[in-house]
């Protein structure tokens, strides 16, 4: 094929592995269940020996990998530059052939995200449940007792607020510095279309022409975790078209999950060089206002918030500094530190849903360790992450507000004095 790239094996960049265990101490499942093999030196060396044919690609080893994050904290604690990932990414495609997905999930990765008229047909109904059965389906325990497999599902289902549909061109506020493309992706314009508007206004007032192209559609980011490469492949394709990148000075992203994954475009397999040169324009919404470095006014926003570290913004994109400096810049805003904010939530994607129990843990340890620091607000860049933190907190009873960084920085660039 024209143009393909041609990528380093990963499972040679796993001959750097000297096996010496400084991401075990790191790795948010190790830490639950205390196995070597559900530890990164674990998985590692039952990926290589499934590889080389001395191990089946069997129920115990699936178990094991099923049970990893994807929170890639092990690759920020290898001294050796592990990419554990890319490893991890082509086993779970040898799963998922070796055990195909049930139709439910065949339908919602190749039929549903990517189709924004599907996902907003969904989002129709899932409004209409919240609004009208939902009282009665949890008083009644009716799924408990006829679908137990939903219970984890249903309880887990954040309030769909409604749609606010993005335009194609937002011009800039005052001179324009720059003109960047806008990843509206399949989950955000649902759930958090308020993050959205935040990124969008605050681009804008930093000088950039917004395009959020509609031929656009999801990054691909859960359908490569789910070990469905094609379908991975499929949408990176479809965006690539899209989007004009080449015109673009970058392609903001404010979903980390999305981010990570677009900006690895480059090593899926049917990677083409106008993949990865698309996936080097790629930004994370923070990380490109902290370039931009607008001369904006803030007002005040006196309170106490405490920011999570989300995987996919910190081990996925190395991205640490940015977030905080965007809130610290907010007057009266007072930044808590959570302990352990490099520790995944439990949220990963679908995680939570497939792997409750390991998810229920490592959100329980989250929310000692946010209720600790005592916020009046949450921050967090990633939606798994927000919904998984607010199920959390909802659930204990404690009425802070999770947010995305952008928000609050728009909350206080609103308060600035006109
Ligand atoms: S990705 Fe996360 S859960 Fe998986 S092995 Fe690495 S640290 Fe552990
Ligand atoms: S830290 Fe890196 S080199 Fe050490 S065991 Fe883990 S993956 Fe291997």
């Amino acid at each position: 094929m024209p143009g393909k790239v041609t990528v380093k094996d990963p499972f040679e960049v796993n001959l750097d592995c000297v096996h010496c265990g400084f991401c075990l101490p790191k790795c948010p499942t190790y830490q639950v269940l205390g196995d070597e093999n559900d530890s990164p030196r674990g998985r590692i060396y039952l990926m290589d020996l499934v590889r080389e044919g001395r191990l089946p690609l069997d129920d115990t080893v699936m178990t094991h990998l099923d049970r990893c994050l994807g929170c890639r904290a092990c690759e920020t604690a290898c001294p050796s530059g592990v990419r554990y990932e890319l490893m991890l990414n082509q086993t779970r495609g040898q799963i998922y052939e070796n055990r195909p997905p049930s139709w439910i999930q065949r339908f919602a990765f190749r039929r549903v995200l990517p189709s924004p008229g599907l996902l907003h047909l969904g989002a129709r109904l899932a409004r209409l449940y919240q609004a009208t059965l939902q009282h009665w389906v949890r008083s009644s325990r009716i799924l408990s007792r006829s679908a137990p497999k939903l219970v984890e599902m249903e309880k887990k289902l954040p309030t769909v607020p409604p749609p606010d549909r993005l335009k194609a061109f937002y011009p800039a506020k005052g001179p324009r510095r720059a003109r960047v493309g806008f990843l509206s992706g399949c989950v955000m314009p649902i759930l958090f279309p308020e993050v959205h508007r935040a990124s969008i206004q605050l681009l804008r007032r930093a000088g950039c022409e917004v395009v959020v192209p509609p031929g656009q559609r999801c990054c691909g980011a859960l359908h490569s975790h789910a070990g469905d490469q094609e379908g991975a492949g499929r949408q990176a394709r479809i965006n690539t078209q899209a989007f004009p990148w080449r015109d673009l000075d970058a392609v903001v992203v404010n979903s980390a999950g999305c981010g990570a994954a677009m900006k690895e475009w480059s090593h899926l397999p049917e990677s083409t060089g106008e993949m990865a040169r698309f996936s080097h324009k790629v930004k994370d919404v923070c990380e490109f206002l902290v370039e931009m470095d607008p001369a904006w006014e803030l007002g005040p926003v006196p309170l106490r918030v405490a920011y999570d570290d989300s995987c996919h913004l910190l081990h996925g994109q190395g991205i640490y500094s940015q977030p905080r400096a965007l809130m610290a810049q907010i007057p009266e805003l007072t930044l808590l530190e959570v302990p352990n904010s490099e520790r995944c939530c439990g949220s990963a994607g679908i995680y939570n849903l497939l792997q409750p129990e390991i998810a229920g843990q490592l959100l329980d340890r989250k929310l000692d360790e946010i209720l600790s620091v005592d916020p009046q607000r949450v921050a967090t860049a990633n939606p798994g992450c927000l919904m998984q933190i607010r199920f959390g907190l909802e659930n204990s009873g404690a009425s802070i507000p999770v947010q995305h960084p952008v928000e609050l920085l728009y909350e206080s660039v609103r308060a600035a004095p006109s």
